[in-house]
This record gives structure tokens, C-alpha cells and sequence, in this order.
């Protein structure tokens, strides 16, 4: 018998994990106020999440979640198309697309779930999908399970996507990419990609998990930023980022949304969402739309960050929106400083290898509109000391932190 015993191989992975320093452990929250977490005893400022609006805890959003758990119940009991789809499902559909300003909207159970539905319902194997280079691994995934061609183009770069589509001539084609590309917080060149998309009969999708509620007017995102037409293409926007809830919804004309909704698999074969949590996102769309000071609050800090970052000389990407990384190169390094950042009391990732290339591990700094001006200020000097203490060899010992 060759056949290999999955439980070895699990084993040797793992070492082999060990050896690469790349052991991944998450990390348990006690409690959370606002930016600050209560992790392993202690209290941190949080610059590690995507709550980009501070929504999460706002007192609206939860009072209307607990209302209508009183109302409505905990769980959905069962999917949309069987008996799941609750009033509270629609209104927030309705909310949503006319708040991006599309025809059309489809909740998903996540960001995750709607990446794998819209690519496998759309298309099959004669096809073709062209993503960015740096395109979530949800997207990713979701190609293969479509099992269309998957094409990759280098990182903003709509003739590359031009280039990809003419391999493919025949099949039915997409271009996708992030809205706000989630690792290094920089915008999609979305006009000329669609005018790609245009002469190429390719339909556009924009996942713009980080882009919805911040970007554009009204934090319509990405695509209304980029003052592209909403029925001429599709937009995911997740309910767990700015919006601070769980979820997901697709956005895009009557046909194609209609078409997702009796052929998705992973939108038919799955639970609805509890409708408590529809109508939580509900509330928090209405502040999201509503508070305009949020966002000029989240771009005022934006704005501070960076000056005084690139003055004290910390390498950051050129990104203009809330995703702030810091460049450090090699993955020991990103980790050792995360490691002393912790140690100072300040919860900021180490995003590595597979989730970013290699040799490009960075900090994944966050702002968040509940951050204060002192509490950046400080993450600046936090991070000054943390880069000449591992400069020097202090403190490059520490344990994997993302
Ligand atoms: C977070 C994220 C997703 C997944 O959304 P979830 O609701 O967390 O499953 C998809 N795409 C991008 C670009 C993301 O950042």
C-alpha cells in the first residue's frame, strides 16, 4: 500500500510550518471598547481590524440587532428560497441598492460565500475570468470552483487584463478585481478596466469589500467613486468591514441578480442570515449613509498618519484610504516588530507570505474613525522605537503573531 497517511502529512506540514516561522495562531478577544481590546489579560489599541466607521458597537446598530431578536428570533431557520427570506432580507436589499445606487440586491451569508457564487453561476468551463494579481483569495477560490480559465494580469494593470482577455477569444469572459485591494489599500484603476471590459464584451465584477462606506460619495464605493454606471457591471460589498456587521450583498442589474438567486449553489444551498443581524446592518447602513463626519474624521487621521509617518521616514504604500501598510520585507522582520509593537501596547498584524508575495511582508495598519489623533501619534512613536530596537537586535525573539 503507497497510498499516504493524511495524518503524517498534516504532521510534516505543520514542522515544516515551524521551520519557515510561519505558524499561524489566532488570538482571543475578551473584551472590546471601541479601539480598545482586552487580548491575553491585557488591554490593546486595536489598528488591526476593519471596523473602519466604528459601527460595530455603535448603540443604534445593536439596539435595532436586539429589537428584532426580541421580534423576530435568533436564527433565519432555513434558506431564502425554502422559508428564510424575511422582511428585514428586503428592506435591507431594497437600502442597499439604493444607497450604491444599483438596480438590484442579493444578500449573501459572506463576502466569501458571494465570491464563490457569482464567478460558479456565471461561468463554466469555456470561459474565462482575468483577475488582478492581488485579488482576495476568495476570488481566487471562486475561479476554480466556476472551473472557467483563470487568467492573471500584474497588479493594476488594465492592459495586462486586455492582454489576458485576447488569449481567450471564444468563451464568455469577466474581468474582477478588488475595489480597494485588501493588503495594500490602494484603488483599482476601475474607468480604464471597464473600458477593457467594453471592447472585450467581458462583464466587470469589483469586489469592493474595503471600499463600500468609505470611499466616493456618500461611501458609495469604489465604482460610484470612479463615476462608473452600477447596472453595467456587478459590486460585492461585505456587511463585516465599514458596516460592522456580518454579510454580504451583490449589487448589479435585475437580470444577473435574478439569475444568482435561483442558480447560485452557494447562495441556494445555504442558511439565510439571522434576520436580527439584516436588520442591524439595516440601522448601520442609515448611520453610514447619514454621518458624513465619520468619514471626514477616518480622512483627517488618514491624512495625519502618513505626514507624520513619511517624516519620521516609516515606508508606507501609496494608499490614500484607511489600509495603511508598512513595508518591512522580510517576514522575520514584520513579525518581530509586530512582537514589539504588542509589547508597547498596540495590536497591529504582520501580514506574510502566502497571504501577501514573498519577501513583501509588511504591517497592516488599520484607522479606524474611533481612533484619536494622541492614539496615531503614539503608534507613530511605537512604531520609531520598535524599528531601531529590531534594528539593533532587541526584541527580534518574539513568538508569530498573524
Ligand atoms: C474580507 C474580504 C472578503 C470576504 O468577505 P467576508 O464577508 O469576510 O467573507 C472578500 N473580498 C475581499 C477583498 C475582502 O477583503
Amino acid at each position: 500500500m503507497t497510498r499516504p497517511r493524511l495524518t503524517e502529512r498534516i504532521l510534516a506540514a505543520r514542522v515544516q510550518r515551524t521551520i519557515q516561522g510561519r505558524v499561524r495562531q489566532r488570538r482571543t478577544v475578551t473584551r472590546r471598547d471601541g479601539v480598545r481590546c482586552e487580548v491575553d489579560g491585557r488591554w490593546l489599541t486595536n489598528f488591526a481590524g476593519n471596523d473602519y466607521l466604528g459601527l460595530s458597537q455603535h448603540f443604534g446598530v445593536v439596539d435595532a440587532l436586539q429589537a428584532s431578536a426580541s421580534r423576530d428570533g435568533v436564527g433565519s431557520g432555513a434558506s431564502h428560497l425554502v422559508s428564510g427570506h424575511h422582511a428585514n432580507h428586503d428592506a435591507l436589499e431594497k437600502e442597499l441598492a439604493d444607497w450604491i445606487g444599483a438596480p438590484r440586491a442579493l444578500l449573501f451569508g459572506s463576502g466569501y460565500l458571494a465570491n464563490l457564487a457569482v464567478l460558479q453561476s456565471l461561468l463554466g468551463e469555456d470561459d474565462v475570468c482575468v483577475q488582478d494579481r492581488l485579488n482576495h483569495a476568495s476570488l481566487i477560490d471562486a475561479a476554480r470552483l466556476a472551473g472557467c480559465k483563470l487568467r492573471r494580469y500584474p497588479h493594476a494593470d488594465p492592459e495586462g487584463a486586455l492582454r489576458q482577455l485576447r488569449t481567450v477569444p471564444d468563451g464568455a469572459a469577466m474581468i474582477v478585481t478588488d475595489g480597494v485591494f485588501s493588503m495594500d489599500g490602494d484603488v483599482a484603476p476601475l474607468r480604464e478596466l471597464s473600458l477593457v471590459a467594453r471592447v472585450q464584451h467581458a462583464l466587470m465584477y469589483v469586489d469592493d469589500a474595503h471600499g463600500v462606506g468609505v470611499v466616493g460619495p456618500d461611501g458609495r464605493g469604489c465604482v460610484a467613486e470612479a463615476g462608473l454606471e452600477a447596472a453595467g457591471l456587478l459590486q460585492l460589498a461585505t456587511l463585516g468591514k465599514a458596516l460592522g456587521g456580518y454579510g454580504a450583498v451583490v449589487l448589479g442589474s435585475e437580470e444577473i441578480i435574478g439569475h444568482l438567486a435561483e442558480t447560485a449553489r452557494p447562495y441556494i444551498y445555504t442558511t439565510a442570515l439571522p434576520p436580527s443581524q439584516a436588520a442591524a446592518t439595516l440601522a448601520a447602513v442609515k448611520l453610514a449613509r447619514r454621518d458624513h463626519w465619520r468619514r471626514e474624521k477616518l480622512q483627517g487621521l488618514i491624512a495625519h498618519f502618513r505626514q507624520t509617518a513619511m517624516f519620521r521616514d516609516l515606508p508606507l504604500l501609496p494608499s490614500t484610504g484607511p489600509i495603511q501598510p508598512l513595508m518591512c520585507g522580510d517576514e522575520k522582520r514584520a513579525t518581530a516588530l509586530a512582537t514589539a509593537l504588542e509589547a508597547q501596547g498596540f495590536w497591529v498584524p504582520a501580514i506574510r507570505p502566502p497571504t501577501v508575495p514573498d519577501g513583501k511582508a509588511r504591517l497592516r495598519i488599520t484607522l479606524s474613525s474611533l481612533h484619536t489623533q494622541a492614539e496615531v501619534d503614539a503608534l507613530i512613536d511605537a512604531l520609531c522605537w520598535a524599528r531601531d530596537a529590531v534594528e539593533m537586535g532587541f526584541g527580534a525573539a518574539g513568538a508569530a503573531v498573524a
